[in-house]
């Protein structure tokens, strides 16, 4: 066999938000004081729980194909390798970056270098990024890019490498983490237990892109790779499954075998994990120390106008409690703009995060991600405010701007409350507090309330530039 054939896996971050806290605005540049506190805040918030390996990479970089080395490249911590020749580049397309991933593309391929791209971008929108690419790899890739790099090394390369069947997580895929500096990030200890989801909430993008139906790894694998990941890396381990409870038999059995391991993790439930005591206990013994839960809406007419039914709002209380008594810190995740909301939605917020003492709230702005029903009723609608054929200009932002006009609320009033809502939860005193009363995780609930108190200032600032460029253009009537 001749010299490997080398290729490359690319990973970009995003503008701003999870990969640094800057205004989406290139120009503003800020005051003295607050660029000399932003630039030490961005690289703690390098370091922060949101700077974990990207998966995705993670896996595909685990392939091992005789005669192909793999390398990868997460362009947040470190330049693009311009001075190795690569016989392939795969860039992985998130649509909150696509932009930068075509430019990158375009820019490999002038100099001669062969692009590969694939991501949930490129399995929603196969003709625009093709256009970008000698080959894209559409669907999850786990089967696929094992098939491309055979391919590549055999010289049979095709343009298109389409998932036919969801793959069967049954199948044993180690993953491997070697190429991935444990320096860098916050955890290298992320583990999937399955995917897909059963629910179909009208925003996500989770069940079109990895279906309905819950696709599970086996449990021996998964105990194998968490004793195996433990070994190079002692810290916190990341479940990144998005509902960790949806088959609580399957949790339950898996979450018994983890309990002797010793481990820390966090991880995503259902609040109806709060009506699940069992498997709540387990969760508890087996080292979960704070979980995501994404509560979305306080607003019934909310849920149920973007179906996202599976829990009642009147069971969410008594959820939330147990969860944390028994131990477990909980980010509670809401979107606020839903269609359902109104101007009495905020004060609701704040009372439900009062009531049920949440650790760590995020009040996201519905986001109308492009492929997701949400974002085609919109465009029927008529309610984007970007041109929805340019599903690029969708970018991923830490609540700093507005994709869409809400239902009920008009632009500006929806900026405004949007505006006090957070400067009313996010404040320096109230931060500590919720550290000190944390059921655990403190520190990381410090870290992360303290974040939100600076990012969701940025989001401030950029929602009101945005209204005053809008004014401007007499989208919003002035004086409103
Ligand atoms: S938001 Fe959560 S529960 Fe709803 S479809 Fe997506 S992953 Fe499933």
């Amino acid at each position: 066999m001749g010299t490997p054939k080398k290729t490359l896996l690319v990973f970009l971050p995003t503008r701003s938000g999870v990969d640094g806290a800057r205004s989406i605005h290139a120009d503003a540049g800020g005051s003295a004081p607050s660029r000399w506190f932003d630039r030490p805040l961005r690289r703690l918030i390098r370091k922060s729980p949101f700077a974990i390996p990207p998966l995705s990479l993670m896996i595909l970089s685990s392939i091992r194909v005789e005669g192909v080395s793999q390398s990868v490249c997460d362009l947040r911590f470190e330049p693009f390798p311009g001075d190795t020749r690569w016989d392939l580049v795969g860039i992985s397309v998130q649509t909150g970056t696509a932009s930068e991933a075509y430019e990158l593309a375009d820019r490999l391929r002038s100099g001669g270098t062969r692009v590969a791209l694939g991501g949930p971008h490129v399995t929603m929108f196969p003709e625009a990024s093709a256009r970008h690419a000698d080959l894209i790899v559409r669907g999850e890739a786990d089967d696929l890019w094992r098939e491309v790099l055979t391919d590549l090394r055999n010289g049979t390369l095709r343009k298109e490498y389409v998932q036919q069947e969801l793959p069967d997580l049954s199948i044993p895929r180690p993953v491997h983490k070697e190429l991935f500096d444990p320096g860098r990030y916050f955890t290298t200890n992320l583990i999937q237990t399955g995917r897909g989801c059963p629910h179909n909430c009208d925003f996500c993008n989770v069940h079109v892109l990895n279906g309905h139906r819950l696709r599970q790894r086996p449990i021996e694998d998964v105990v194998r790779e968490v004793e195996r990941f433990r070994l190079h890396d002692r810290r916190i381990f990341f479940f990144v499954d998005d509902s960790l409870n949806a088959d609580p038999g399957y949790a339950e059995a898996l979450f018994r075998r983890i309990t002797p391991l010793g481990i820390t993790w966090f991880g995503q439930a259902t609040t109806t994990l709060g009506m699940q005591p069992r498997l709540l206990e387990t969760f508890a013994r087996s080292g979960c120390r704070a979980l995501l839960v994404g509560i979305e809406s306080v607003e019934p007419e909310s849920r149920r106008a973007h179906s996202k039914n599976q829990s009642r709002s009147d069971e969410l209380i008594g959820s939330i409690r147990n969860i944390r008594n028994a131990g477990i810190s909980l980010y509670g995740s809401f979107i606020y703009g839903l269609d359902g909301d109104t101007l009495d939605t905020p004060p609701a917020i704040l009372d439900f995060i009062d009531r049920t003492g949440l650790d760590v709230p995020g009040v996201n702005i519905l986001r109308p991600t492009p492929g997701t029903r949400l974002f085609e009723r919109l465009r029927r609608e008529g309610r984007l405010l970007f041109d929805p054929d340019d599903p690029s200009a969708f970018r991923y932002t830490f609540g700093q701007e507005m994709l869409y006009r809400p239902k009920q609320i008009p632009l500006d009033r929806f900026i405004e409350s949007y505006a006090a809502l957070t400067s009313a939860i996010f404040t320096v005193p109230a931060s500590l507090k919720r550290a000190l009363a944390a059921p655990s995780a403190k520190t990381a609930v410090g870290i992360f309330n303290l974040f939100y108190t600076h990012l969701y200032g940025l989001s401030r600032h950029d929602l009101f530039r945005q209204a005053e460029e809008f004014r401007e253009k007499t989208i919003l009537p002035s004086g409103e």
